[in-house]
């Protein structure tokens, strides 16, 4: 049976429907947006009303916006391009930020947020040029970090701050000047934008060397034929999100845990004691391996993660959840449900039985095995 109740809306959220329509209208216009002539200026057209709508949602100006291929690359030009010897990243962040060179991590707490004293101890150790870089929400536990903190920590030692909102957008209301940050990572498939798309957002009149060398596009900082159709269905993703919608997931993504609690399976929720987006939860279902339980999950028509979906395929366990301190044993038996503002109570209620049948059937082969 084919997935039929989607619960992984923090790996990528359905196309919405005025994204749809601003890509499809966008595939038909031919020209190259650096071309002078109107079929170049129609594309450029579509390209700065983009960028407008992600400047309006973040209140900057439109020229702080560079789109890239999505938040890896943007994470990455981030990393790479301010001229630091230091990288300072949460041990939480998403694998495209601990991949950049020369990163030292610093420590978050058992709840899952950053430690700032641990932030702090670095900033002090080291007088080198420094950046930092803390995500907003994590992208498996929906845990919200304190960013502005570390801004102002990061401003009191003349470092630099990075910020990965991807899982911020469009369930959380922040901008980049409120949070104290310079550079800001955002994502157009996790809002309902299509794939492909991204933007980094960066602060007037910061040096920001350009990953990608070479054409004069994005006003130098990043070259490369924009990717106009994704651009123009990412703004048009970013105008149509609705975070009251999003924050409607909350009781549901409640009523979950609960009843997983309640189960008598031994359930253990991560995070649950922190701030966190209210679409997300990351749930261990001890003794069942995650691969076994998204497997089990998929054959009963629900799709959910083990741990990020970025790392899938990847038998390791989560290194977020290693970070906070859970035991590996522990942290191999979890899985990711993410909701979005369409998930209804009864693909809630599935969810949580097929649950209780796949615990049963972990507890019968525990069993047969003793
Ligand atoms: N950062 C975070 C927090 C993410 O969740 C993801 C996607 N899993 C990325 C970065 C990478 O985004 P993209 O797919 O646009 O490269």
């Amino acid at each position: 049976m084919s997935a039929s109740i989607y619960l992984d809306y923090n790996a990528s959220a359905p196309l919405l429907p005025a994204a749809r329509d601003a890509v499809v209208a966008a595939l038909d216009v031919v020209g190259n947006p650096s071309s002078v002539h109107r079929f170049g200026r129609d594309a450029r057209r579509l390209v700065d009303h983009a960028r407008r709508q992600l400047a309006a949602r973040l209140a900057v100006d439109p020229q702080r916006v560079i789109f890239t291929s999505g938040a890896t690359e943007a994470n990455a030009a981030a990393l790479s391009g301010v001229d630091v010897t230091r990288r300072l990243v949460s041990a939480i962040e998403h694998d495209s930020v601990l991949a950049a060179n020369a990163v030292e991590t610093f420590a978050v707490d058992g709840k899952g947020v950053a430690d700032l004293a641990s932030l702090e101890r670095a900033l002090v150790e080291a007088d080198t040029p420094t950046l930092v870089s803390l995500q907003l929400v994590n992208n498996e536990t929906g845990v919200v970090q304190p960013v502005q903190e570390a801004a102002a920590l990061a401003r009191d030692h003349g470092a630099l701050i990075h910020c990965d909102a991807v899982q911020a957008l469009g369930r959380l209301a922040f901008s980049p000047d409120a949070l104290g940050v310079d550079l800001l990572t955002l994502s157009s498939h996790k809002i309902g934008g299509p794939k492909g798309a991204g933007a980094l957002v960066v602060r007037d009149g910061l040096p920001l060397k350009p990953l990608l060398r070479g054409g004069g596009q994005e006003r130098r900082r990043r070259a490369g034929t924009e990717n106009v159709a994704a651009i123009a269905g990412f703004g048009a993703a970013v105008e149509a999100a609705n975070i009251d919608a999003w924050s409607r997931a909350t009781g549901l993504r409640n009523r979950l845990e609960t009843q997983l609690v309640a189960a008598d399976a031994g359930a253990v929720v991560f995070g649950a004691h922190a701030d966190r987006v209210g679409n997300t939860t990351c749930v261990a279902m001890p003794g069942v391996d995650a691969e076994t339980q998204v497997m089990a999950f998929d054959l009963a028509g629900i799709a959910v993660s083990a741990g990020s979906a970025c790392s899938s395929g990847k038998v390791a366990s989560s290194h977020v959840l290693g970070a906070m301190g859970v035991p590996d044993a522990l942290a191999r038996c979890a899985v990711r449900v993410s909701l979005c503002p369409d998930t209804m109570a009864a693909d809630i209620d599935r969810f949580v039985a097929v649950w209780g049948q796949i615990a049963v059937r972990g507890q019968q082969g525990r069993r047969a095995v003793a």
